[in-house]
């Protein structure tokens, strides 16, 4: 049985995993994660049953991703999370709420799964109790330090000095992959876009009467001249969540990439609310980010496009391949088909000598499809930032042009990546 190394057990990793162990291969998942502290605030301390605790805010899941965790069987299980609506709509407004522009979220065709957003920690969690069911060891604190290859296999080797050998590696170990520069070390790096905060809220009224809620299911307030914008989600019947982003960032910027929260959360909520009323964001939206129950600070990447996915047999997915502005909303969409797809195409080029062949494919239908949603997601990271109210003004016109054309955007959610796959290789069976 072949065995596949997975560096890095965020979504990318966890749905992979599951995905390859699906097919027959002998997966191992790596993460550098050191949960000591989640772990003992629970009282646990075994690795079979790791947490990755709470942090960060929320992501979009659209059809396309839905069905990618479908054709692996995760699909009832992440369902588990819709609790309200299904978000269908996007309203992109000036800074004060005036102005709205309205983008579909959803396609209409008959097969089309409704959008869903979750909380990251919540669906992050639903992943790996699956990866858990699955029987797929975990390993934790296993940062990895050098990957190199040679006729045994592929040789990793973590910071605490030890190492294995595997037949294949999957790089899913985020934008700031170390296992991309290892095999990789002449690839560009990920560029700072913007910088600013990510949160979660619980929606209701408080006992004293303030309503905590934002008025649409997902909406954002734009001042591209000055670089502001912040973008708002209802996720489910009861939370909600925001990012607040600076889209002009300093040069000395403060890099940590583990998303951790403020631990001082009634000072960093208050000194967010001020600055957010300092911009002219509307009142409701500001008391909402003001109640947050958990707010972390957050610096905005963006990966310029590589040239493959694949170096002999280590292969990129996820945020380490295309890591990109949250502004299409498409990130973990794109992690997820890249795993699924992953899957498949291993599933159908098992024999070790087949390799080569599986992961040219992987490249050919992967590579396209990550710069097309890159690109958008530039496109609209471009609209955040003007240099004049002229040019502002002429964004927004053709905004209104392209979102008000219903179709603009089936033909990217609507997608699955099995139809690619079956024109690529005939016979594939799934
Ligand atoms: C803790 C966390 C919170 C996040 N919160 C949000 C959010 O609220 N909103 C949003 O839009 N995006 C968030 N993201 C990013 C988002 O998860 C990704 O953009 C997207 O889901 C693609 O996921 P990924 O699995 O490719 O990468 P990631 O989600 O970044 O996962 C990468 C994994 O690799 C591990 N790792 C990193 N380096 C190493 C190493 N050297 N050795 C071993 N393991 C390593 C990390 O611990 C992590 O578990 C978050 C990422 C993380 C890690």
């Amino acid at each position: 049985m072949p065995t596949v190394a997975i560096i890095g057990a965020g979504p990318a990793g966890a749905v992979a995993a599951i995905a390859l162990k699906q097919k027959g291969y002998n997966v191992t998942l790596y993460d550098k994660i050191d949960p000591v502290a989640v772990l003992q605030s629970k009282g646990k301390n075994d690795d079979q049953t790791i947490e990755f605790g709470e942090t960060g805010g929320g992501l979009s899941l659209y059809s396309n991703g839905l069905r990618a965790l479908q054709n692996v069987g995760l699909l009832d299980a992440v369902e588990t999370l819709r609790t309200g609506e299904a978000p269908k709509t996007f309203h992109f407004m000036k800074i004060d709420g005036s102005d709205p522009i309205i983008r579909k979220n959803a396609v209409t065709a008959p097969n089309e799964i409704p959008p869903l957003t979750v909380i990251r920690s919540e669906f992050h969690s639903v992943l790996i109790k699956e990866v858990h069911k699955a029987g797929i060891k975990t390993v934790i604190r296993k940062k990895l330090k050098s990957v190199t290859e040679n006729e045994d296999g592929v040789v990793i080797e973590f910071e605490d000095g030890t190492n294995t050998v595997a037949d294949l590696v999957v790089a899913a170990d985020g934008i700031h992959s170390k296992t991309r520069t290892a095999v990789f070390p002449e690839a560009p790096k990920p560029v700072c876009m913007a910088v600013g905060h990510i949160g979660v809220i619980e929606r209701g009224t408080r006992p004293d009467g303030t309503l905590v809620d934002f008025d649409y299911p997902m909406q954002c307030y734009m001042a591209p001249v000055k670089g502001r914008v912040v973008v708002c989600a209802k996720n489910g019947a009861k939370m909600a969540t925001f990012y607040a982003l600076d889209c002009y960032p300093p040069s000395n910027l403060d890099e940590d990439p583990d998303w951790r929260p403020y631990t001082d959360l009634p000072k960093e909520a208050a000194s967010l609310a001020k600055t957010l009323e300092e911009w002219g964001v509307p009142q409701r939206a500001v008391t909402t980010i003001k109640n947050a129950k958990r707010i972390t600070p957050v610096n905005v990447y963006d990966l310029p496009n590589l040239t493959t996915l694949v170096k002999g047999r280590v292969i990129l997915i996820g945020d380490a391949a295309h890591g990109t502005t949250p502004t299409y909303g498409q990130g973990v969409n794109q992690a997820i088909e890249d795993a699924a797809s992953l899957g498949d195409i291993l599933g159908h080029f098992n024999n070790p000598a087949e390799f080569k062949k599986g992961l040219e494919v992987y490249n050919k239908i992967r590579l396209p499809r990550a710069h097309l949603c890159s690109g958008l997601a530039r496109s609209m990271a471009s609209r955040f930032t003007a240099k004049s109210e002229l040019i502002d003004w002429l964004n927004r016109l053709v905004m209104k042009l392209i979102f008000g054309l219903t179709t603009s955007n089936d033909a990217m959610l609507s997608y699955d990546y099995r139809e690619d796959l079956k024109k690529e290789v005939s016979g594939i069976r799934f």
